[in-house]
């Protein structure tokens, strides 16, 4: 898992998803009662399976040479509160994040989104860092919703998975559907597309299209 987490860092940036070390991704290790999560502070390019660090699900640090990323505690909320969650992504990626500045949901007007999110991708509370709000917010948003992904208002997007690569597959769609949604307003009100097209594009894709659901 440590080498699992290294790696997907690595994709946060190949995807243009960060600036700086403003982004992050964990991994439940299976079977037990930890995550693996990215040290605070460290660049991308120092990353290893060597530096990550090992947390309990309350956000302790059990193993590791640094300290954990300054979200773990919301990763932790997520883990504690959501069994079926093997994965967890932060970023603050632009066009999400610049929706998410508006407090607005991205609607779904694209067979893409349909897909993959089943419907709008949803806007969580506006939460400071410190407690469980954070994590709270994203519990609550998700929790019974079919997006994988929500945008935190004024702060950014958090994804999960059923493992930690659906995670960030999730954070990757959720920026680029949050892109061509954007440029579509720039020149009027893109289509909503029906409910039942919706249900029906996001069973199919879920069920029927490659692997199982992404969460
Ligand atoms: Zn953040």
């Amino acid at each position: 898992m440590r080498k699992t987490i290294s790696d997907l860092h690595a994709e946060l940036v190949r995807n243009n998803l960060v600036a700086w070390t403003a982004g992050n991704v964990s991994g439940r290790v299976p079977g037990e009662d930890l995550f693996v999560i990215k040290p605070s502070g460290v660049s991308y390019d120092e990353l290893s399976p060597a530096t990550m660090v090992v947390c309990d699900l309350d956000g302790n640090l059990v193993e590791g040479a640094h300290s954990p990323s300054s979200d773990t505690a919301a990763h932790a909320y997520v883990y504690r509160n959501l069994p079926e969650v093997g994965g967890v992504v932060h970023t603050h990626s632009t066009y999400a994040t610049a929706w998410a500045a508006r407090g607005e949901a991205v609607p779904c007007v694209l067979t893409a989104m349909a897909d993959e999110f089943g419907g709008e991708i949803p806007v969580g509370p506006f939460a400071l860092i410190g407690d469980d709000s954070i994590g709270q917010g994203i519990v609550e948003t998700l929790k019974g919703h079919r997006s994988p992904a929500v945008l935190m208002r004024s702060h950014g997007v958090f994804t999960i998975g059923r493992d930690p690569k659906a995670a960030v597959k999730a954070a990757v769609m959720c920026e680029d559907v949050a892109h061509t949604v954007h440029i579509a307003r720039q020149l009027g009100e893109p289509l909503k597309i029906a409910q039942d097209d919706v249900d029906r594009l996001y069973d199919r894709y879920q069920n029927v299209y490659g692997q199982r659901s992404p969460r």
